[in-house]
């Protein structure tokens, strides 16, 4: 499989075919957005979808909101719930049924899933009440949603993701390999998840970094910090039961002790609490795997938990405004060097061209194309970790180099892509000359060692009407330079054809 070409292009590509809400749960979640929202409006769509409605009844019905009197029609169960309960059951209705079980989950162990989540979001709970953390349930959504994207990579992965499911653990995919055959994780599709379904902001980035709470920006709050590091210990604990490795116990305790200061006899009692819980769960899964008949209720019993606990996480919801340019954000940006990506690229190109055509003497438009040299031997030699902070070196180096009015994409998986208005001929060389310098002289500190990294650069320019070409052609013309000062020996600029 061709990684490089699949990075970027198969992220956006999967931006693109994710699963949408259901109608009437959008047209809810965007009602309820209006300041004058009318309750008899917003029952009357709820309305239209039986099971919503009794979805909604249930939960109006329930413990959660102790009513005298049962409550007995739609009506009624959304003045009692308001309206940002009843956005929220909506959204997690529309959650859950995109886990809903399918013939192209082939090869994937959906109960898997569930069972790690359950487990997941009942240790995430203890660890709150026992660390005497303020936030428990947003602490159990989080442990119960954060991998509900893998399901959704099952499904819009389609072959792609093959090689991933076949090295699964327990059901629990290995994130760096999706990076490489896919360009993108189930973390950072969690982030877009949640997003777009709007749920809170904070949440969303504690779900996008469980498997490395070291890469939530320094200037993180410390209650993000701790629901990050409590959704990881929760991650952690679920392979523990699932694997029953000790070794991945003893990595448990280790988090535990360096992120909470707490030896292992409070990690020995909070395991301890969770055996009951947990093997109830368990016993729901083998009898599932002797019948192959309970299946459904596995589901609903996820399902309900699932919408239960996002009810109560309701209370301290935050406002969703301005989540939905958010989500363009984050679906243009590249998670790991902070750069614009592809898509990002794409929408700034397609302006460039419009503003130069059928125009006489148009701006010249120069592109460089930035290749890091021999850079599959830094990820055979040192680790793909280490691959990757040479990648977010390189991207700061580009981008010291280039002039303040140029942009920066990251264009693959170790290429990048400079748009720089106005160069051409000399000034657009001596762009890419400068680049590179900048980026020769950069070390980067892997852990203790360091290590010298150098690119090679291909430049083409747009410098008549563009008008009848596609912005491709360029690209094209700045990537056979880039082969050529490859050919030439690495660490130099060739000049490609300009328009
Ligand atoms: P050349 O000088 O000819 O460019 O040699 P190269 O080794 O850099 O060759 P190539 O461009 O084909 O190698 C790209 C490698 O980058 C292959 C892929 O495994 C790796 N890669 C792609 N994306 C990532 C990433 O996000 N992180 C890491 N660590 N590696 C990546
Ligand atoms: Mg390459
Ligand atoms: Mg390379």
């Amino acid at each position: 499989m061709p990684a490089k070409e699949t990075h970027i292009s198969s992220y956006v590509a999967i931006a693109d075919r994710l699963p949408t809400l259901p109608s009437v749960a959008l047209e809810v979640v965007n009602l309820s957005r209006r300041e004058d929202i009318d309750m008899h409006d917003l029952a009357v769509l709820i309305s239209r979808d039986p099971a919503m409605s009794a979805r909604v009844m249930r939960l109006a019905n329930s413990a959660l909101y102790k009513r005298r009197h049962g409550i007995s029609t739609v009506r009624d169960a959304v003045m009692t719930l308001g309206v940002k309960a009843v956005k929220l059951a909506a959204l997690s209705f529309a959650l859950t049924s995109v886990a809903e079980p399918a013939d192209d989950l082939d090869g994937y162990d959906i109960q898997l899933f569930w069972r790690r989540a359950l487990i997941q979001s009942v240790v995430a709970r203890v660890l709150c009440t026992e660390l005497d953390l303020a936030f428990t349930e947003e602490a159990a959504t989080g442990a119960l949603l954060m991998d509900l994207s893998i399901p959704v990579l099952v499904r819009v992965g389609g072959e792609n993701y093959r090689p991933v499911i076949s090295e699964m653990i327990v059901g629990h995919p290995n994130w760096e390999l999706e990076q490489t055959v896919l360009g993108v994780s189930h973390v950072d599709l969690g982030r877009v998840l949640m997003t777009a379904w709007s749920l809170p902001v904070r949440l969303a980035d504690a779900v996008a970094c469980h498997h490395s709470p070291e890469r939530l920006p320094e200037t993180s709050s410390p209650d993000l910090i701790a629901l990050t590091q409590v959704l990881n210990l929760a991650h952690q604990a679920a392979t523990f039961f699932m694997v029953q490795d000790p070794t991945l116990l003893k990595g448990f305790e280790d988090s535990l002790k360096q992120w909470f200061n707490r030896d292992v006899e409070t990690a020995t009692k909070i395991l301890g609490q969770l055996d009951a819980p947990i093997k109830e769960f368990a016993q729901v899964v083998r009898v599932q795997f002797a019948h192959g008949e309970n299946f459904s209720e596995i589901l609903e019993m996820a399902r309900q938990q699932l919408f239960e606990i996002s009810m109560s996480a309701a209370a301290d919801a935050e406002d969703q405004k301005g989540q939905v340019a958010e989500l363009t954000k984050v679906a243009s940006i590249d998670q790991l060097s902070g750069l614009a990506n592809r898509r990002g690229l794409d929408e700034a190109m397609a302006k460039e061209w419009k503003a130069r055509t059928s125009q006489e003497f148009p701006d010249p438009l120069g592109v460089l194309v930035i290749d890091i040299d021999k850079f599959k031997l830094v990820n055979d030699t040192h680790g793909h970790a280490a691959g990757d902070k040479v990648i977010q070196a390189v991207a700061k180096a580009v981008r010291e180099g280039v002039r303040a009015t140029d942009s920066v994409y990251r264009w693959g998986g170790e290429e990048f892509l400079v748009l720089a208005p106005g160069a051409s001929g000399a000034s657009l060389r001596a762009l890419g000359e400068r680049v590179r310098r900048v980026v020769e002289r950069t070390v980067v500190d892997i852990g203790g060692q360091t290590l010298a990294v150098t690119v090679s650069v291909g430049t083409s320019a747009q410098v008549t009407d563009p008008a009848g070409t596609e912005p491709t052609v360029l690209f094209k013309a700045a990537d056979v330079a880039l082969y050529r000062a490859k050919e030439g020996g690495r660490n130099r600029v060739e000049q490609g054809a300009e328009n």
